[in-house]
């Protein structure tokens, strides 16, 4: 089977997106590019995460067409292909409609740095401009957005999260959930006191070596 390391990883994290309630039914989508071997694997349009199979994830080509699968790519497939495009160093799209981070964005709000682990995008998730689900207009709003985020808000839809590796970009996305719920838990009582970019860029450039390191 074509990418049968990523499918397996699409039909791992599909499911994980259900019981993190980053989504809710066949909602959000996820892909992964294989840069070495030219391939994307994306979940198929509609799929139920909860009986998805490996082979029913799509792999198609930088340029959308369907290489492998018998079902039809995510609707959102533009928004993936560009940001494959636009970000050499990415590898991994994730798309969700988690409550608060959507909550934020149907305020057409952006997330500022409320708490530390913003960083996970940069010094904030910007937010692109609304625009019907599956279309051109949405793709260039999320790549104009995003720059070189690694988050970006869809006013009035959810999020989308961009990294290295599926991983990383699933954690970014339940991360800036944290984020946001305690952004919008924190209007309800007053005006959240917001980090400086000064503070950000060092909260960014430590997140660069943090993780389990050997002290030997
Ligand atoms: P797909 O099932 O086509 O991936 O669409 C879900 C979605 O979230 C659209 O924005
Ligand atoms: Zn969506």
């Amino acid at each position: 089977m074509l990418l049968a390391d990523e499918r397996n990883s699409i039909v791992e994290f599909g499911k994980k997106m259900l019981s993190s309630q980053l989504t809710t039914g066949s909602g959000g989508n996820l892909s992964i590019f294989n840069r070495l071997q030219g391939l994307i694997a994306i979940k198929p349009s509609g799929a139920d995460y909860l009986t998805m199979k490996p082979e029913d994830v799509v792999v198609v080509s930088p340029k959308g067409a369907i290489v492998d699968g018998k079902y039809k790519p995510s609707s959102e497939l533009r928004f993936h292909l560009a940001l494959y495009e636009k970000r050499a160093e990415v590898n991994a799209v994730v798309h969700t409609h988690q409550v608060y981070a959507t909550t934020v964005a149907c305020m057409n709000w952006e997330l500022p740095a409320v708490h530390y682990l913003v960083g996970f995008s940069g010094n904030k998730v910007p937010l692109a401009k609304y625009a019907t689900f599956g279309t051109q207009e949405l793709s260039d709003n999320i790549v104009t957005a995003i720059g070189k985020y690694n988050a970006c808000l869809m006013a009035n839809h959810g999020i989308v999260t961009v990294g290295q590796d599926l991983g990383s970009t699933f954690a970014t996305a339940e991360e800036l959930e944290l984020v946001s719920r305690i952004y919008c838990l924190g209007k309800c009582i007053g005006e959240p006191v917001i980090l400086s970019d000064t503070e950000m860029e060092r909260v960014v450039n430590k997140f660069s070596t943090y993780g389990k390191q050997s002290v030997e």
